[in-house]
């Protein structure tokens, strides 16, 4: 068996030597009403930076010396729980092991014949239901209105991006390569896409990809490229902030502009998203995401890294946008 656990707390950007891998030689026996997980695939995600910190926030910090955890699709090997048969496929906050005992609290059984496992991480899991609810629930689209969305052709942001376009608003993207906004274009739909690496005034090229002005920012980054948009938003402007990955590896706050005047001048809307908080709307999210799926709405990608051992690297890839759509990790 093994695990990867958290040696020491990261101070800034992450490192590899910030992780630890143990391989122990252990038979796992089973208790009544146990099963026994192989884990198939490992979802990384930006947020688990945050659990990297001894701070207080929404989901308690990792305990150095103990195995990460994340969102896993993990096969039944085998069973002493009559709910469990073994062969089945299940996803759930597991840890980051090759194999593991659960009493199956929390587990979710997925099914390998509706959908690719690995989109169970992605499009039909936890990503796919922020980018629906954190669009419908605070981003209250009207059809013809102007949705723009940062770390567009990530996981998030290119379902946020092909939704809005689903329901009648012009989409425009801002990723970091030539190939992502090409990408968001050319297969995700999006009306226009700005590749803020290579566009030295963000707050114009805004402007000009959003000649009626932005009704709807789903912001995935923070930073500048927000304080950019901030110049292009319309009176009543809905803000959804999901996510804030260009400062989550900071170690001083970041100089930003002051947000007050932009709400205050536009009567705008800025409102913190957390989508476990919206889990009484799971159910209607995952309808509409699996039927726009089945009858090619919406198309997805992910970057699949091979190897359990990789995890840790395709954890910090991530913040070198080193992915298209959704990054998992192939155990
Ligand atoms: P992504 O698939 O979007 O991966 C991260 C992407 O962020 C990279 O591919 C990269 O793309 C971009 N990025 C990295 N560094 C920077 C930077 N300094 N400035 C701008 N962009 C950067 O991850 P997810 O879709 O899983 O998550 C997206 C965001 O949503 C994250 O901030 C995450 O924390 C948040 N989130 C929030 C949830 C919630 O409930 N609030 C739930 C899930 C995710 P590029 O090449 O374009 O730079």
């Amino acid at each position: 068996i093994q695990t990867i656990l958290l040696k020491q707390r990261p101070v800034g950007t992450p490192a590899l030597s910030d992780f630890e891998f143990v391989k122990e030689n252990v038979e796992l026996s089973l208790k009544d009403g146990e099963i026994l997980l192989e884990t198939t695939y490992i979802s990384v995600d930006p947020y688990l930076r945050g659990r990297m910190n001894d701070a207080k926030s929404y989901v308690a910090p990792f305990e150095l010396g103990k195995p990460i955890s994340s969102g896993i699709i993990a096969q039944v090997a085998a069973s002493k729980n009559e709910d469990f048969k073994k062969g089945e496929f299940v996803s759930g906050m597991l840890n980051w092991k090759t194999q593991q005992i659960s009493d199956g609290e929390g587990l979710l059984k997925v099914d390998k014949d509706k959908a690719p496992l690995s989109a169970y991480l992605g499009v039909l899991g936890m990503t796919g239901l922020t980018a629906y609810l954190g669009l419908t629930q605070i981003g209250k689209p009207k059809k013809g209105e102007t949705l723009i969305v940062s770390g567009a052709a990530g996981a998030v942001g290119s379902v946020v991006g092909q939704i809005g376009k689903i329901l009648g608003l012009r989409v425009v993207g801002i990723a970091g390569t030539d190939e992502k906004v090409e990408m968001l274009t050319s297969r995700f739909g999006f009306d226009e896409a700005i590749n803020y690496n290579t566009t030295t005034n963000m707050r114009s090229a805004i402007q000009e990809a959003c000649p009626d002005g932005v009704d709807i920012y789903f912001d995935n980054v923070g930073g500048p490229i927000s304080d950019a948009v901030l110049f292009n938003i319309n009176k009543f402007a809905r803000m959804i902030i999901c996510g804030a990955i260009s400062v989550y590896n900071n170690t001083e706050m970041p100089k930003s502009v002051s947000v007050q005047p932009f709400l205050v001048k536009n009567s705008a809307l800025m409102q913190g998203f957390i989508v476990w908080n919206y889990a009484d709307k799971f159910p209607e999210a995952m309808e509409h995401l699996s039927s726009w799926l089945t009858e090619g709405k919406l198309d997805y990608t992910e970057t699949i890294v091979e190897g359990f051992e990789n995890t840790p690297q395709a954890f910090l890839d991530l913040f070198e946008g080193k992915n298209k759509g959704k990054m998992v990790v192939k155990a």
